[in-house]
């Protein structure tokens, strides 16, 4: 019972016992066949002996030890060839075994500790057998449940932190109105509503980035006019563009290609970019926005003549939270994550969206490019 055990539950016992039923295959199969055909031959052999025998005087007893002697002889080869394979299958199933179990086995022990939160565990298996490919395809593995668990952290500590300012401001609001330094007035609760305001946007953003960085943004593509979309987010901001006396200018060709996308999106986007070039121009500036039909596809442009963007900065704007000036970000209610989501939904319809600018104070220009229908 315990050796049936042993043997369903380790590979090394498996291995060894394999072998061994071979030799006994082995053996047997020897055995038989030697019963079968030494007899014959032995009597074949006998009798020209005995012939041979009959020259030199009869000697059945000769006849009969020589055929003795060459059973036992055959017996203990049989014997000695048994046991010397079963060493072999021995030493090499243990050889085996090791080369087999072994890596085996620290994948298992490497994987018991990624499961305990130890990402950063690796195992080495050297060759190029199907085991060191195994071994190739677990390290990958842990390392983007790594990378998975380390971008997770992060945003856990990112919405913390975003999450922290909104609220100690309500709370800061709520301690004056119990303690009666602040003036229970409209002025009051409005700065409660913006932070709440703020809290919600957020939660929207969150929602739609996470969607997006699990690449499941449904998009409901359309064939549609690319004006469309331009005019429709330039239309929704106008009034906030007259507001703050920036100059919005819309120059597009007579007629644009057709392109497969979902409008509200694509709105999205616009208002995105439109919203920050609003935001990051001084009162007097200008944004403008252009879109012609290229090789690569349709080419959407929105500069301004803006704050401009400090070249250090300008690879990481499009990192979830990342804002140049935070303060000033957060003024205008901003979360830091409009063009993650921008960049996402672009992408999402097999396009790209980069940002230029040749410095602070320069202004600065986002463009994107998407593919046309063929
Ligand atoms: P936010 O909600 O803070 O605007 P975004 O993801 O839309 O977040 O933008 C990220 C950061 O990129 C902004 O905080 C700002 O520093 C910078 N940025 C975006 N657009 C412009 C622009 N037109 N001019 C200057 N800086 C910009």
């Amino acid at each position: 019972m315990k050796l049936m055990e042993r043997i369903r539950r380790q590979l090394g016992v498996k291995l060894f016992f394999s072998y061994v039923i071979i030799i006994i295959a082995g053996v047997v199969s020897l055995v038989l066949a030697a019963q079968l055909s030494a007899p014959a031959a032995l009597a074949r052999h006998t009798e020209r002996m005995e012939e041979m025998l009959h020259m030199v005087g009869n000697s059945q007893e000769l006849v009969d030890s020589l055929n003795e002697s060459f059973v036992v002889a055959v017996r203990q080869i049989l014997l000695v060839a048994a046991g010397a394979a079963l060493l072999t299958a021995l030493i090499v199933s243990t050889f085996v075994t090791r080369r087999l179990v072994g890596p085996i086995q620290r994948m298992k022990t490497a994987s018991q500790r990624i499961a305990a939160g130890e990402y950063e565990q690796r195992v080495e298996v050297p060759g190029e057998d199907e085991l060191s490919a195994l071994a190739q395809a677990f390290n990958q593995m842990a390392g983007q449940l790594a990378e998975t668990e380390q971008r997770r952290r992060q945003l856990v500590g990112d919405v913390a932190h975003e999450l922290r300012t909104p609220l100690a401001n309500i709370k800061g609001v709520m301690e004056g109105l119990v303690d009666e330094v602040l003036p229970p007035e409209p002025v009051t609760f409005q700065q409660v509503e913006r932070e709440v305001t703020r809290l919600q946007r957020l939660v929207q953003d969150l929602e739609q980035l996470s969607r997006a960085e699990a690449g499941q943004m449904l998009l409901e593509r359309e064939r549609i006019d690319p004006a469309r979309f331009i005019e429709d987010a330039v239309t929704r901001l106008h009034p906030q563009y007259q507001e703050k006396g920036v100059q919005l200018e819309v120059r597009l060709p007579p007629q644009l290609p057709v392109v497969s996308a979902d409008k509200w999106r694509m709105t999205q986007v616009m208002m995105n970019l439109l919203g920050n070039a609003l935001q990051y121009t001084p009162s007097g500036g200008r944004v403008e926005v252009t879109a012609q039909s290229t090789e690569e596809g349709l080419v959407v442009r929105v500069s301004d003549s803006g704050i401009g963007i400090a070249p250090e900065h300008l690879p990481h704007i499009f990192e979830r939270f990342y804002r140049v000036d935070k303060s000033r970000s957060r003024a205008g209610g901003g979360s830091g994550i409009g063009l993650t989501i921008a960049r996402h939904l672009i992408e999402a319809h097999g396009g790209s969206l980069w940002a230029e600018s040749a410095g602070p104070e320069k202004g600065s220009a986002f463009t994107f490019v998407m593919p046309l229908l063929p």
